[in-house]
């Protein structure tokens, strides 16, 4: 576990603090007797934490005229100003690159190729785009308090460590360990998919429930799942694989070795390369082999280009009965597609709409929301989510408040 070399006194502190700091964030300007209220802690515990937290600068007491008029009341709010996090997202070709303060404001954001082949490569690579980005930022940067990288793959979030990728080969690569020692501040590492679907949770379109699952189309399909506002993660920790499952048992051979898994027709370029094919087989469009992306087989359907509108209306087909699937075995409170292909948001949601109507329990469809994401599915916030997390769960914020904090 997690916990397993803290020991019980200091994991209470951790705890304890981080029950303070997350009222504060969620709910400030809130005041101390609030958060007594709430949080059920001793008022004395209140008064000791939120020191401690004022002394590190990472809350701030604001007067608020209290609405009986007279007496002024002390509230505080979390200081997210001074705090910065580089969070990276890490492709297959490259990285996005940004510079956030702790409200989840981007303060900077590079994109740099990192075509590298070789675990070795890439993380030298790795590490010198990320030093580069620091140099280059330094004049923005008040107190860096982490390095944040999510990446498609298999990993070990509580060791910082890349079991997989997909296009490289790795040998339990120690990605947390390295980040950690060469810029000598915390890192936290992510499954890219993963962690979107928590920034989603934290910013975007599932912050008002606890259970949603998240589906990304790119390069391939993923899904993410959130439960109880945490992600879903077993003691295999792969999970969320929708991508193979198979929806055509006649279809295309995946990567993965099996035929007709849902990535072999819902990955960006799956439809490109079906509208190409249709397109030589004479189909009408004002879609041409030259101009076919994601982007344009989109824009199209929205104008009801017919080729583009099937395609996708397939698509979406398909990537609804995959998702059924999940909803009868997640039951969530929301759904959320993420990628490109959302520009056709509504070709897409209205395919997947009727096969959720269809094959879906009633009680878990009836009032579920099936919506497109709120945040830019190539940007790094997830990676910041992460950092986000360790503030909340305690683990970053304990770090930051130091051990001689009684
Ligand atoms: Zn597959």
């Amino acid at each position: 576990m997690i916990y397993g070399q803290i020991g019980n006194i200091e994991l209470v502190k951790q705890l304890n603090s981080a029950v303070v700091y997350g009222l504060i964030d969620q709910q400030g300007p809130i005041s101390r007797i609030q958060i007594a209220e709430l949080s059920q802690l001793a008022p004395a515990s209140i008064t000791k934490i939120t020191r401690q937290l004022l002394e590190r600068g990472l809350i701030q007491e604001v007067e608020q005229q209290a609405s009986t008029g007279g007496r002024r009341a002390v509230s505080i709010i979390t200081e997210n100003r001074p705090f910065h996090t580089v969070a990276v997202r890490l492709g297959r070709n490259g990285a996005t690159i940004t510079l956030y303060n702790l409200s989840g404001k981007s303060i900077a954001e590079e994109s740099c190729l990192l075509p590298e082949r070789t675990q070795q490569a890439l993380e030298k690579g790795l590490l010198t785009a990320i030093g580069n980005f620091i140099n280059t930022y330094q004049h923005k940067i008040r107190e860096l308090i982490a390095i944040a990288v999510s990446l498609p793959g298999l990993i070990d979030p509580e060791n910082g460590v890349v079991k997989y990728m997909p296009h490289i080969s790795v040998d339990n690569w120690q990605l947390g360990n390295i980040i950690s020692e060469c810029f000598n501040v915390r890192c936290f590492i992510g499954h890219d998919i993963r962690s979107l679907a928590l920034a989603e949770h934290y910013f975007g379109a599932t912050q008002d429930c606890e259970d949603s699952m998240l589906i990304r189309i790119h390069r391939g399909t993923g899904a993410g799942f959130i439960i109880n506002g945490q992600i879903f993660l077993g003691k295999n920790r792969n999970v969320g694989e929708i991508g193979h499952i198979q929806v055509e048992p006649l279809g295309e051979r995946c990567y993965c070795g099996n035929f007709g898994c849902l990535e072999t027709i819902a990955s960006n370029s799956a439809i490109e390369q079906r509208v190409r094919h249709m397109l030589s087989q004479g189909y009408n469009s004002k879609l041409t082999p030259d101009d076919c992306g994601i982007v344009a087989i989109c824009k199209a359907a929205n104008k009801g280009d017919e080729l583009a509108v099937k395609v996708l209306n397939d698509v979406g087909h398909q990537l609804g009965k995959a998702i059924s699937i999940a909803i009868n075995l997640f039951n969530p409170q929301k759904v959320v597609i993420s990628g490109d292909i959302t520009i056709a948001e509504k070709t897409l949601l209205n395919a997947i709409q009727r096969c959720v109507d269809n094959q879906v329990l009633i009680n878990f469809r009836t009032n579920l929301p099936i919506v497109i994401s709120q945040l830019d599915h190539r940007s790094a916030i997830g990676s910041f989510a992460l950092v986000k997390r360790a503030m909340l769960n305690g683990i970053l914020l304990q770090h930051l408040m130091g051990e001689n904090n009684d």
